[in-house]
């Protein structure tokens, strides 16, 4: 059991922070101890108030350091000169925090005292409650987001950008993977800037340093053995060092990193990207996605798009139709513009009307369902891998790398009457309907029948 030494100091509220601090130590496992040599790392939380309470602070933060050596430092002298105050008088505290941060405390916690998990006694599992499925989750890299769509009222709820730092996320993610987690979805509000906020910051990741940056977090998490999913990514340039990751192929044949990006253009009119605000709206959005399939051919591309902005006129909606043609996206949602609450966009002029905008969707779904089709044709005769989500009967329901869950198409394996969830294995794909593939296992008897079946 992790050990934790605690001086509280200060007013009642201080006090009431410290208690916070240590109901949550107790309910992840943390033993509490009165002895400083009996504790792996020591919480100090100050007063900042007047300078006899500074005074005191600065001592038992001292005190500490010199009886046990590993010390995080929170309340209100935390908060002076944003921890500076605290780190130029003791350099060699691990963190400081400010006060009533019982969330950042138990964050410094975790990174410099990890806790054990104990099947025997804690209610939940290391990974948390997971509501979906149990071979795959989602894994929730930031909040919030820095941009300012002119749609879209998610920052005035969620706030500016917070990335997580990249040694939680790890550790979150090497956790799921441990718990038989064989899929891990990112998402946030935009991945493309995870870290930003951080000026990716370097953290530890076993003893490693590795930099709070997307670059990273994709190649570490690549090398935990589940597939990879990034969604909400943006065009920036940033992102073609990852394509060469989706690339490659490890020995045993399997992608992990998986050649699949989920980037909601929402539009493809600059006039029309512009007003929507949306970022890397100046990018070259076509060249950048034949950029990526030269590097990583098999890259299978997810979009949204919003038709009916105000101001769209019929000619900018035909410049979306052409990008469609010309980008062949794989898979792609659409939705009719519509007013939230509080959006800047209510107030731009030209509203178009409910019927226009529905046409407009018909016809831009209309146009995509035979992209979409005859991408998947194309995929007739390969094998391929794929993740089994369900098994009814003698038919696997699985997914491919180009298939997340709920959202994308299926694969069904004609042959998969003794598949188990979760799963992974390679498939031949023998036939394509309009969202999804027909396999078959690739086993030698299968093959050899197939190929019987297909000489004749
Ligand atoms: S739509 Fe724009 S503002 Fe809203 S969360 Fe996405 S990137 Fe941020």
């Amino acid at each position: 059991m992790p050990r934790v030494g605690f001086v509280s100091l200060g007013c009642p509220k201080a006090l009431v922070d410290s208690e916070q601090v240590l109901t949550r130590l107790n309910s992840e496992g943390y033993k509490t101890v009165s002895d400083y040599a009996a504790a792996d790392l020591v919480i100090v939380n100050t007063c900042g108030f007047i300078d006899e309470a500074i005074d005191e602070s600065l001592e038992a933060i001292g005190e500490a350091l010199a009886e046990n050596g590993r010390v995080i430092v929170t309340g209100c002298l935390g908060a002076r000169e944003a921890g500076d105050y605290v780190r130029q008088r003791h350099p060699r505290v691990l963190a400081v925090t400010g006060p009533h941060a019982a969330e950042e405390v138990m964050a410094a916690v975790h990174r410099y005292l990890p806790r054990v998990h104990s099947p025997f006694v804690d209610l939940i599992p290391d990974h948390g409650v997971k509501l979906t499925p149990s071979h795959y989750a989602y894994l929730k890299i930031s909040e919030g987001c820095n941009h300012r769509c002119s749609f879209c009222i998610i920052p005035s709820m969620r706030g500016d950008l917070v990335s997580r730092p990249i040694g939680e996320v790890l550790r979150e993610a090497e956790s799921l993977v441990k718990a038989g987690v064989r899929e891990l979805l990112v998402i946030s509000q935009d991945t493309s800037a995870y870290g930003v906020d951080r000026r990716y910051r370097t953290d530890f990741v076993g003893g490693r340093p590795v930099r709070t940056r997307l670059g990273e977090l994709a190649r570490e998490l690549a090398a935990l053995g589940a597939w990879v999913r990034l969604h909400y990514v943006y065009p920036y340039p940033s992102i073609d060092a990852i394509l060469p990751l989706m690339a490659e192929t490890t020995l045993d044949g399997q992608k992990r990193l998986l050649p699949y990006l989920d980037v909601p253009f929402q539009h493809a009119s600059p006039r029309i990207l512009k007003l929507m605000k949306r970022p890397a709206s100046g990018e070259k959005n076509i060249e950048r996605i034949q950029a990526w399939r030269s590097i990583c051919p098999d890259l299978t591309l997810r979009s949204t798009f919003i038709v009916g902005f105000p101001g769209e006129t019929e000619a900018e909606f035909e410049e979306l139709l052409a990008f469609l043609r010309t980008a062949r996206l794989d898979r792609v949602g659409c939705f009719a513009y519509s007013p939230v609450e509080g959006a800047a966009a209510n107030d731009l002029p030209g509203a178009v009307p409910d019927a226009v905008k529905e046409e407009r969707r018909e016809r831009l779904m209309a146009v995509q369902a035979q992209i979409s089709e005859a991408r998947l044709r194309e995929r007739i005769g390969r094998t391929i891998e794929v993740i089994v989500d369900d098994v009814q009967d003698n038919i696997a329901v699985a997914r491919s790398w180009a298939d997340a869950p709920e959202i994308d198409g299926l694969v069904h394996i004609q042959n998969g009457a003794d598949l188990r969830v979760g799963q992974i294995l390679r498939v031949r794909v023998v036939e394509a309907t309009e969202h999804d593939l027909i396999a078959l296992r690739l086993d030698d008897e299968v093959i050899r029948r197939n190929d019987r079946q297909e000489d004749t």
